[in-house]
Order: structure tokens, then sequence, then C-alpha cells
């Protein structure tokens, strides 16, 4: 099974932030130095955008993640009831 398919077995082919299912794509999270699915989320370009700081957060879009209050580079967010936290400059795009 290919990372991407993992990624789309694990949150049934959508978005891990908002669960949107259109514009997915894997991105590396946290600094991950592994580049199996614990060290990717797939997320959707709306979410991405968010995160790379081109558009605002949108609480209506994305009900799963968070900005850190006192910590811009970070985002936090809830995936399978696990909490997790995105840093922000790690996320890379994959083109
Ligand atoms: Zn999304």
């Amino acid at each position: 099974m290919t990372l991407q398919q993992k990624l789309i077995v694990r949150n049934d082919g959508k978005c891990e932030l908002c669960n949107k299912p259109q514009g997915l794509a894997i991105h590396e999270v946290a600094g991950a130095t592994y580049s199996d699915a614990d060290g990717s989320i797939l997320i959707c370009t709306k979410c991405l955008a968010q995160i790379d700081k081109k558009e605002e957060l949108d609480p209506a879009h994305v009900r799963n993640i968070r900005l850190v209050p006192d910590n811009t580079d970070q985002i936090e967010g809830r995936i399978e009831g696990q909490q997790i936290v995105i840093l922000t400059k790690f996320v890379r795009k994959q083109n």
C-alpha cells in the first residue's frame, strides 16, 4: 500500500482537518523524520492555504484545527480523537 493509499484509508479519503473530500494532497507535518503515514497528513488545498497563512483561518471551514493563541508557529488539531500539533514551518507542499 502506498503512503497515499494509507492516508486515504485512514480518513476515508477526506481531508484530515476538515473532512472535505476535494483537493487533497499529502503534506508532511511536524518535522517528521519519517516519510510514512505517521509523518504525513492528507489535507485539502483550503486547509493548506490556511496553514500557509495565505488565507485567514475560516472557522466555518476548519472545525478540527485551531491556531495556538500565543504561538503562531503551531496549529493544533484533532485526528481520530488524538491531539496533534502541526508546526507550520514544517508543512511542505508536494507538487
Ligand atoms: Zn481541509
